[in-house]
């Protein structure tokens, strides 16, 4: 198994699709502050971003307030447009009114650009307590179909269905993406996470593409785990796992279960990996509509999750700046958010953060 080693390795891990040129002067890319908490913590990386002399130019996107007909939700076409034209952003959380009958925002940013892998690694934080201290996992879920194809309809009266679809294409592609994440990250092993027992035809498929590919890495062990005993070999022993590879719901609620484990939401980022090399990186969590607006929310997840994107633009050196300003911050202990036990505001965390740069 792969040592953590330095805390600069789990997030080398995303994989650059497309070449970039970091000598350029200045990169664009794309911005969603998003809803709730997100325009604090997106202030957040704005002002770190500007302090370490980040050659960024943010394209900033905001969420609209009448459906555009061309992406069938509150999402402009050129929101769309600017992150494929960038290849690479930053998404703050978005939230998903329930039950109001329009396509969630997040759908439709991975549905419309094919963003097929949501990469999250989930690491213990050096000087920050939790049960465990050896956690280092890295969740790949695959985004665009399975239980959220977005396809909902009552049938009768009282009866409602939603289908759950899997297709060999899709499955394939994200174990793709997951072993060849595991051999150039130097990880042992891919557990497919299913419930084929129950699932039989979908996740069925899952697990035979699962398997097709894992004849292709002889050097990769490869196991299949139920999902449900997942979740208990998880919170008993998370040094037990590797790389996880995972249909859409299940990879949504065991990477929130794993973040759980190193002590929170505020601390994950994630990154959405899409066809023709497109990045767009976002916190795994929501936007905690309980604490925004009030200077409170923890601008972690989202800061790591930007610096996935400055390695995704080869730009590693303001990347581990950045990274090991955060840890250091965090192992310090003087400056911690309320949900890792502090009572520093998001502004003055930040600040913290820029003084460690
Ligand atoms: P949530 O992740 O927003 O919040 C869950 C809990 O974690 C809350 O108590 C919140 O205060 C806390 N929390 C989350 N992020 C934090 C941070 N950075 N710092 C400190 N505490 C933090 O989940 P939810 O309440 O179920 O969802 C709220 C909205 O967000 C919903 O509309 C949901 O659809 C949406 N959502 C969006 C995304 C996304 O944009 N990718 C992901 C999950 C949920």
């Amino acid at each position: 198994r792969r040592a953590l080693g330095s805390h600069s390795n789990p997030s080398t891990a995303f994989v650059a699709a497309r070449a970039f040129s970091s000598s350029a002067t200045t990169i664009r890319a794309t911005l969603f502050p998003g809803d709730g908490i997100g325009p604090e913590i997106a202030e957040s990386v704005k002002q770190v971003f500007r302090e370490a002399d980040v050659p960024i130019e943010w394209e900033e996107h905001y969420v609209g307030d009448q459906i555009d007909p061309r992406t069938q939700s509150f999402l402009t076409w050129e929101s769309l447009e600017s992150v494929r034209r960038n290849g690479v952003g930053l998404k703050g959380p978005m939230a998903t009114p329930i039950g109001k009958g329009h396509r969630s925002l997040n759908l439709t940013l991975r549905k419309e650009l094919n963003l097929y892998a949501n990469v999250r690694p989930c690491y213990s934080l050096p000087g920050y307590k939790t049960r465990y201290d050896d956690v280092n996992l890295i969740t790949i879920r695959e985004n665009t179909e399975g239980e959220y194809s977005g396809l909902e309809h009552q049938v009768v009266r009282g009866v409602v269905e939603s289908l759950k679809i899997i297709t060999r294409q899709a499955s394939l592609r994200v174990a793709e993406y997951a072993f060849h994440y595991a051999k150039t990250h130097g990880r042992e092993r891919v557990s497919a996470i299913h419930k084929a027992n129950i699932m039989q035809k979908t996740d069925g498929l899952f697990l035979k593409c699962c398997r097709e590919v894992a004849e292709k890495y002889p050097e990769i062990k490869y196991e299949e785990v139920v999902i449900d005993n997942c979740c208990m070999m998880l919170v008993k022993n998370p040094a037990l796992f590797d790389v996880l590879v995972m249909p859409n719901l299940y990879g949504d609620i065991i990477s929130d279960l794993c973040a759980g484990l190193i002590g929170g939401l505020g601390l994950t980022p994630s990154c959405n990996i899409g066809e023709g090399g497109i990045a767009l990186a976002e916190a795994v969590h929501g936007s905690a509509p309980d604490i925004a607006g009030k200077n409170l929310a923890n601008p972690t997840a989202l800061l790591l999750s930007s610096v996935t994107m400055l390695r995704h633009l080869e730009l590693h050196d303001k990347a581990n700046r950045i990274q090991d300003a955060i840890l250091n911050t965090i192992a310090e202990g003087k400056y911690r958010t309320a949900d890792l036990g502090g009572s520093s505001s998001t502004s003055d965390f930040t600040r913290a953060i820029c003084d460690h740069l």
